[in-house]
């Protein structure tokens, strides 16, 4: 007779009857086994921009080979993606693509990175892994798209495969993680302080929704905590809200809010602060914390001309000043 399995994956450590999935809806307990269901079916297959993830400061204007699969362990009611991340796995056609014919297919379209994106790459954790082991065996590089909600030991064990991350840091409030997201924040900041010491490039991205993290208090306790735990190199993005799903009711962040949490930033010593999802003009380019020369222009997901300055080893540094700049150049 089969028996109940316990998920270890994610905080939520799901206990699952025989026949039944998670909280993330694909994976499931198969004969007594815990079975991730969606390996080898992503439902998302595009190559985009790297600066649609978004990262800025990691192989800037290349273009990344980017699946996803069903399934989710956050519950975001403003959720853009929630057609895929909340739907269980046969409720979305997909395709058959295990993880060596996804890196045969982004080398064809001339990629030099795989992004694990859209929905949450932890909940398909074993297709993300050896699909990140085989792209790395292919001279390829990884990245990670995520909510960050995963137990240490699973996300150190990825991290050793991972080259990059954009995480999701939603609010520095518990109580906005429990009512927006069905998650807590205590392990989204465990999971940004491992990927840095890990020696993962990470940037950060909190996306501001008027009303329920928007409080200026909210914002300068996310930027003390990117400058004092994760480091000022470390770029951060605030992006704009679109009603979406079940939070139609809200309005659009205003652009002003978004280049005010900018300037906070700045003024807090981060050396990248980058405004999203709304033409932020001169907060969409990256510039040199030492001199303000313009290191590279950019106009949504564009890069319009690089001028940041790249050694023999790979180093960036400002063309003006020489001062050095964090990122993964080439
Ligand atoms: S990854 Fe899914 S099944 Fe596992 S503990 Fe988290 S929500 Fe539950």
């Amino acid at each position: 007779m089969s028996r109940d399995v316990q998920c270890q994956l994610c905080p939520k450590r799901c206990v699952i009857p025989p026949g039944m999935a998670g909280d993330c809806r694909v994976r499931m307990n198969l004969d007594g086994k815990l079975t991730a269901v969606t390996y080898g079916h992503p439902v998302a297959v595009h190559v985009d921009p790297m600066e649609k993830k978004p990262l800025f400061h990691f192989l800037p204007g290349s273009p990344v080979f980017s699946v996803a699969t069903t399934g989710c362990n956050l519950h975001c009611t403003h959720c853009q993606n929630w057609e895929i991340s909340q739907a269980a796995p046969h409720e979305v056609p997909a395709y058959d693509l295990p993880p060596d014919e996804v890196v045969r297919l982004a080398q064809a379209k001339g990629c030099e990175a795989i992004a694990y994106t859209y929905t949450e790459p932890i909940v398909f954790y074993e297709y993300t892994y050896d699909t990140s082991a085989a792209a790395r065996a292919a001279g390829l590089r990884n990245v990670l798209v995520t909510a960050g909600y995963i137990n240490p030991g699973p996300f150190r064990r990825l991290c050793k495969v991972t080259d990059a991350a954009i995480i999701d840091l939603k609010a520095m409030s518990d109580a906005h993680y429990r009512q927006t997201c069905g998650a807590t924040l205590a392990p989204v900041l465990d999971t940004l302080r491992i990927a840095v010491e890990e020696g993962v490039w990470v940037e950060v991205l909190n996306l501001i929704i008027p009303t329920l993290n928007d409080d200026p208090r909210l914002i300068e306790a996310l930027v003390r905590f990117v400058r004092e735990e994760l480091g000022p190199q470390v770029p951060l993005h605030f992006t704009g809200f679109h009603p979406d799903y079940q939070l139609r009711n809200l309005p659009p962040t205003p652009t002003e809010t978004l280049l005010r949490a900018r300037q906070v930033g700045l003024e807090a010593g981060l050396e990248q602060v980058f405004v999203g999802n709304r033409r932020g003009g001169a907060a969409e380019s990256s510039w040199c914390p030492g001199c303000g020369a313009l290191l590279i222009e950019r106009v949504g997901f564009r890069v319009l001309q690089r001028r940041l300055r790249v050694g023999e080893d790979g180093a960036g540094s400002c063309p003006d000043c020489g001062r050095a700049i964090a990122g993964v150049w080439a």
